[in-house]
This record gives structure tokens, C-alpha cells and sequence, in this order.
């Protein structure tokens, strides 16, 4: 057995799991990024009490893109966020898509009702601007001060000095 001991183990598990309360409070993270997964990523920290501040390089966050598809695993994404709801009121589900050759021959199709059912959360069709504005505003909604555009991360330095590692990003 490669275990030999357990209960340091066990408590180790436990540190992981249930890590001490208020340490979300100590925690700052900088995320690189507004985009759908840098917003993404902010509001999660958020919910779990992280304090998050989002840099991007644009001056603004301006409402782009076209068409996304949303499966089923993105929904559950946006259900923790507390965003399925308002993501679902905004777009169309998909029930089943069918792709044809350019000669219009079929080759294939998937059923995303049934999909969706199998795994508990639909398939939708929303315009990225329209997810893009949802998360900002949630964002911006909870700590006006969360997201900064306009500031660019030209790279970042370690410190290793302290009790624990460190990452500062540089920003301008
Ligand atoms: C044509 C097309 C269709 C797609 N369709 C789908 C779809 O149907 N479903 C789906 O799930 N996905 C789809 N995708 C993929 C999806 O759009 C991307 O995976 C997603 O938008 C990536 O988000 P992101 O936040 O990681 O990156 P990005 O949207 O690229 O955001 C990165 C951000 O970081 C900023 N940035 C970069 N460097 C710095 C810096 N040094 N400092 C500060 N800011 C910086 C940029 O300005 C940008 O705003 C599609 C992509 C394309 C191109």
C-alpha cells in the first residue's frame, strides 16, 4: 500500500475540501481579460467571496460577435453563476440540428431536446454581445470596481520570498 497514513491524508482531504472559513476574504485574484471566460471567471470568484479584479486591454468593453451556441455543459456553467434563467429568457433552445452537404445530401443530425434531457439543462442559441452584457453586468453589479478596461497586463513577476508563493501581474 502506498498509503501509509491515512490520517494525514484524511486531514489533508479535509483542508481541500472544507478549507478554513474567511479564506476566500484573503484571496485577491487579478484575471487578464474580458472576455466571455475572463467575465466568466470573475462573477465564480465573486460567488465564493473572492475579491476579483478584471483588467482589459480595450478601452471599453464593447458588445461584439455574433451567434453562440450554449450546450448543455455551458448552461450548467452559467446555472452556478445563477445566470441560466436570464441566459435561457435571452436566447432560443436548440431541439435539433441537421447538416447537409452542398449538394444537399444529409450527414447528419443531433438531438439536442433529447441531450438535454438526459443531462438536465437545454442547448440554447444566443448573440455573444447579449452574454458578454449579462456577465459584465452582473459583474460590475456586485463590485462596481470589479472590472477595469482600459489597463493592460504587459507580464507579471513571482515572489517566492514570503510563506507562500505570490503572482503580481503588471498593469498599465
Ligand atoms: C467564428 C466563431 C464562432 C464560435 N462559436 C462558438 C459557439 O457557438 N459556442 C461556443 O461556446 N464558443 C464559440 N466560439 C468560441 C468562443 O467565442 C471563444 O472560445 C470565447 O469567446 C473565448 O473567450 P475568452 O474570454 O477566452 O477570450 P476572448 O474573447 O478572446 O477575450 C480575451 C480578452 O482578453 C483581452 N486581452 C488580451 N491580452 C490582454 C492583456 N495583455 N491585458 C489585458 N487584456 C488583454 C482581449 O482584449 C480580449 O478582450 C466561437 C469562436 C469563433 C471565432
Amino acid at each position: 500500500m502506498f498509503l501509509r497514513n491515512t490520517t494525514v491524508l484524511q486531514k489533508r482531504l479535509e483542508l481541500i475540501v472544507a478549507p478554513p472559513r474567511g479564506w476566500q476574504a484573503a484571496m485577491r485574484a487579478l484575471i487578464i481579460g474580458g472576455g466571455i471566460g475572463g467575465l466568466a471567471a470573475a462573477l465564480a470568484l465573486q460567488r465564493v467571496g473572492v475579491h476579483a479584479a478584471l483588467f482589459e486591454k480595450a478601452a471599453q468593453i464593447t458588445e461584439v460577435g455574433a451567434g453562440l451556441s450554449l450546450w448543455s455543459n455551458a448552461m450548467i456553467a452559467l446555472r452556478r453563476l445563477g445566470l441560466e434563467t436570464a441566459a435561457g429568457k435571452a436566447g432560443s433552445v436548440i431541439e435539433q440540428t441537421r447538416s447537409f452537404l452542398s449538394t444537399g445530401e444529409p450527414l447528419g443530425s443531433v438531438d439536442f431536446a433529447a441531450l438535454g434531457e438526459k443531462v438536465g439543462a437545454p442547448s440554447i442559441c444566443l448573440h455573444r454581445a447579449t452574454l458578454q452584457r449579462l456577465l459584465l453586468d452582473t459583474a460590475l453589479n456586485h463590485d462596481p470596481a470589479s472590472v477595469q478596461p482600459g489597463r493592460e497586463c504587459t507580464g507579471f513577476e513571482a515572489d517566492a520570498s514570503g510563506p507562500a508563493a505570490t503572482k503580481r501581474a503588471k498593469v498599465r
